[in-house]
């Protein structure tokens, strides 16, 4: 036994291998030990192996579920084998195999998945030069049958991770990219021969049906081909199968999606708090749909919103019709579905339970109805979702007729093919069945033939089928009773009878569940054969559920449909923080105060001022949000909205230390920032709140000016720039497309008022004395930090010297500009960290030649 199981543990050197032994599933060595420190479960040593006492563990297969769960939590993969073989069929024990691994990104079971958000599995190939490689990306969701590609450099990775959010990352042994280990995220590794272009497009033609991935406009993409190569390996080895139900290929491009990169995703609060809690967010307020299936769609939108616009149109006239047509109708029906689409993925990889038909069943019996729910018209989107819910009658009326009305858990206990479905099993069904009647026709002729009165035919699990007669009557005992037992005031007989109505019995017991058995296989061919069926009406469902669920936030909260002009600008009239407005509302803290915002090709910046706790991050950020929720399909909190073309929310919000990443708050700031202006175009939302804080105050306002100006000048994005530096409310004067907004407050004795309305012009003052008072600072530092200020205020007045923060740089001397040697020109064009050693030699022999020339 302990052959085998090393011979298995060999195959899976890096995987937690549970070996089933009867009722439990056992770990040994290592496996234990670690078990034992994840799991708390006890350790024990049971004989020797190799003169080496086995130390093991072991969990109970009903307990199973909750034991992965755990392991899957903490990154872990799991390989089960199983006992494949009949006992006793062979000398020596039981043949065990690997049935599946389970693995963080490649788990299908319903139990172990969160109800609301998909399980990503991602692959990354480094391909190219080592300094600056490009990398592929392939990903698939096992539960939604669902494969993307896409492919970035190095600083666009952390931005696709954030937005996939990947369960597992699968990373080449030998070319790990830093991105992905920077993001601690549970990585597997994989041998490099597996990230193979040639291998990936003949695994991807293979898996889609398809010649070529021409069409599918993916030919190109040599990297993500290679990462597929290493993806797909990995998902059928994690199965055990192929992998029917995978028939749909996203090929994703940056260039394609508004861009959210991981700082906005964060600060914007979008699927987590800053704390890391799922709420309140601005996911978890959109979220009201009425299945997973939902959720994970909106999910889905909000993270993956498209430059181009039309998807968005199609989902804002579908909430259009919703609203004039209602949907509380809608949503009412869904609340019956099942998850289909993860019913569809395991019945692909032939792991569904019968409840799980059961519940299919029930969905598609109420499509009739939800559909007649679905709007007639006003939406081409939804009339073909509509469509999509007219899935084969078929599939519905075989569901009917074999899966019993409530069946079993598993299907080895028996119970789970519906009466008339087939003869054989009803005939074999009958013969136990009729066991009882049998049996009563038995002991009423037994008694009478031999006169005793008490004697009783009974049945256990460890006898069988007995005729018991108390001691007093065995006299009265016939010939052909044989002896099975003696009790203490009984004794147990057996018949030729009752033998052969034993063997009957219990054979035919044995003989119905493997019957059940092969039908429940025959049944998952079936629906097998309706995949690409199932999967569309997963989708429909789903996306009808995720707009209801917009309509609904729609209409409860007030919110208006956005419109996209191709002209530059953002126009929002009277626009809330969702989130804010959300929190003032419950805790009964006040009315939300509604702002507009304006920025056009004439005005692309706003400078904010005004005091602590105005309002300012919540005005930037309710416009950042507005402008993704646009983006996404959604309405939006504002009375009217109108955008013009956006390709990015870049924002540069509140200071944290990033300690993992060895960056201190400035740095991180700075590194922030420099992204920002790296990556920010004409058709950018950039907001910048408070940079420069990090810094001693002449060095912070330096810089802030700097960056305005460089915002202002060279990307020209829309930008609102939130600042404690009254200096730059002068940025205006010179800078044509800036204008100045504050945020307003109001006094009161030796209080302040916050009314955060904003209004154009520069804040009068900052007030930050008067909200250190509200925040509970003892009187007398109160007092003392007035005077300090009063005094620094009149010293500044007396000392008052011009400097211009934003006038450029003085030109660098005439001496050292590039133009005037080649040399210089030679050296800026170089980029040493794309040199390999030689070329960097090669090169140094180049320029010492230069110089001498
Ligand atoms: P600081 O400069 O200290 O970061 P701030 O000006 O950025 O402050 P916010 O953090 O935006 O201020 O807002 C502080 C609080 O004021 C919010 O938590 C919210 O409760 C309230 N608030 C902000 N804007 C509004 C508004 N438009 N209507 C009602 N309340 C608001």
């Amino acid at each position: 036994m302990m052959a085998q199981y090393l011979r298995i543990k060999a195959e899976f050197p890096d995987t937690l291998v549970f070996y089933r032994m009867g009722d439990f599933y056992e770990v040994f060595y290592d496996d234990a030990r670690k078990a034992n420190a994840l799991l708390d479960i006890t350790l024990t040593v049971r004989g020797q192996s190799a003169g080496e006492p086995v130390v093991m563990a072991g969990v109970p297969v009903n307990a199973l579920e909750s034991y992965l769960s755990k392991l899957i939590k903490l990154g872990e993969a799991v390989a089960i084998a199983e006992q494949v073989g009949e006992v006793g069929a062979t000398k020596g024990p039981v043949e065990r195999k690997v049935v599946r691994v389970v693995t963080p990104g490649t788990v299908t079971d319903t139990e172990l998945l969160a109800d609301k958000q998909d399980s990503i599995l991602l692959a990354v190939a480094s391909t190219g030069a080592r300094a600056k490689p490009t990398l592929g990306l392939a990903w698939l969701s096992l539960t939604q049958g669902q494969l993307g590609l896409a492919e970035c450099s190095a600083e666009e990775l952390p931005s696709w991770l954030a937005r996939l959010s990947p369960a597992e990352v699968l990373v080449d042994r030998e070319r790990q990219p830093a991105g992905v280990l920077v993001a601690r995220l549970p990585i597997t590794n994989r041998p490099s021969w597996q990230f193979d272009t040639a291998l990936g497009l003949r695994k991807l033609c293979e898996q889609l049906g398809v010649a070529s991935l021409q069409g599918l406009n993916a030919q190109e993409l040599a990297a993500a081909q290679a990462a597929a190569a290493a993806l797909l390996s990995y998902a059928e080895h994690t199965q055990g199968r192929a992998l029917a139900h995978v028939k749909s290929l996203q090929v994703q491009r940056a260039s394609e999606l508004l861009d959210l990169p991981p700082a906005t995703q964060r600060n914007l609060e979008l699927t987590q708090t800053l704390r890391g809690e799922t709420s309140p967010t601005l996911l978890s307020l959109l979220d009201s749909c009425r299945t997973g299936m939902g959720s994970r769609a909106l999910r889905q939108w909000l993270l993956h919103p498209k430059r181009e616009r039309s998807e968005a149109v199609a989902r804002h006239d579908a909430i259009a019709t919703f609203l004039s047509h209602g949907f509380e109708g809608l949503r009412e029906a869904l609340r019956q579905v099942s998850d289909v689409e993860r019913i569809a993925a395991r019945v692909a990889l032939r792991q569904v339970r019968p409840r799980e038909l059961a519940g299919l069943r029930a969905t598609l019996l109420t499509l009739p109805a939800l559909q007649s729910q679905v709007p007639p018209s006003g939406s081409a989107l939804l009339q073909s979702l509509g469509d999509g819910l007219l899935a084969s009658p078929h599939l519905a009326e075989l569901l009917s007729r074999a899966i019993a009305e409530e069946p079993a858990v598993l299907v080895r206990d028996g119970g789970v093919i519906a009466p008339g479905f087939d003869a054989e099993l009803d005939e074999l069904r009958g013969i136990s069945q009729n066991c009882d009647a049998y049996l009563l026709d038995l002991e009423a002729r037994e008694r009478a033939r031999t006169g005793i009165g008490n004697l009783r035919v009974q049945y256990n699990k460890v006898h069988g089928f007995y005729i018991e007669v108390t001691t007093g009557q065995l006299d009265k005992v016939p010939m052909d009773f044989q002896r099975r037992q003696t009790l203490k005031n009984a004794e147990r007989f057996i018949t030729p009878e009752l033998k052969s109505f034993e063997d009957k019995a219990l054979s035919a017991q044995e003989r119905a569940l493997s019957r059940e058995k092969a039908l429940y296989e025959l049944v998952i061919d079936e629906l097998i054969n309706e995949l690409p069926a199932l999967t569309r009406l997963g989708r429909a469902l789903a996306s009808l559920d995720a707009l209801a669920a917009l309509a609904e936030r729609a209409a409860t909260l007030g919110w208006a449909r956005p419109e996209f002009v191709p002209q530059p600008c953002i126009d929002i009239q009277a626009g809330r923080h969702p989130v804010v407005e959300m929190r003032l509302r419950e805790t009964g803290a006040g009315e939300f105060m509604a702002n507009d915002c304006r920025l056009d090709a004439r005005t692309r910046m706003q400078v904010i001022t005004g005091p602590n706790m105005g309002g300012k991050s919540t005005f930037m950020r309710q416009v950042a949000l507005i402008c993704l929720l646009a983006a996404m399909g959604a309405y939006v909190p504002a009375r009217s909205c109108r955008l013009g073309p956006m390709d990015a929310i870049h924002t540069r919000i509140g200071a944290a230390d990033d300690l993992a990443n060895a960056q201190s708050t400035f740095m991180l700031e700075m590194t922030e920032a420099a992204a920002i202006l790296h990556g920010a175009t004409e058709q950018s939302l950039v907001l910048m709140d408070e940079i420069g804080r990090g810094t001693s105050t002449f060095d912070g306002l330096a810089l802030a000016g700097a960056i305005a100006s460089h915002l202002h000048d060279k990307c020209r994005a829309f930008t609102l720039f939130a600042t404690h530096y009254f200096e730059l409310t002068e940025f205006p004067v010179r800078h044509t497309q800036a204008v100045n907004m504050h945020v307003s407050a109001a006094e009161s004795g030796d209080d302040i008022v916050f009314l955060h309305e904003i209004q154009p012009g520069p804040a009068s003052r900052s007030y930050g004395v008067q909200v250190a008072r509200l925040a509970g600072m003892p009187g007398s530092l109160v007092r003392q930090a007035r005077a300090t200020l009063e005094a620094l205020e009149a010293k500044a007045g007396e000392a008052e010297t011009q400097i211009d923060l934003f006038a450029a740089p003085p030109e660098p001397p005439a001496a050292v500009t590039e133009a005037t040697h080649p040399l210089l020109e030679a050296l800026h064009d170089l980029d040493p960290d794309a040199l390999s050693p030689r070329e960097a030699l090669e090169q140094l022999y180049k320029l010492k030649q230069m110089a001498r020339a």
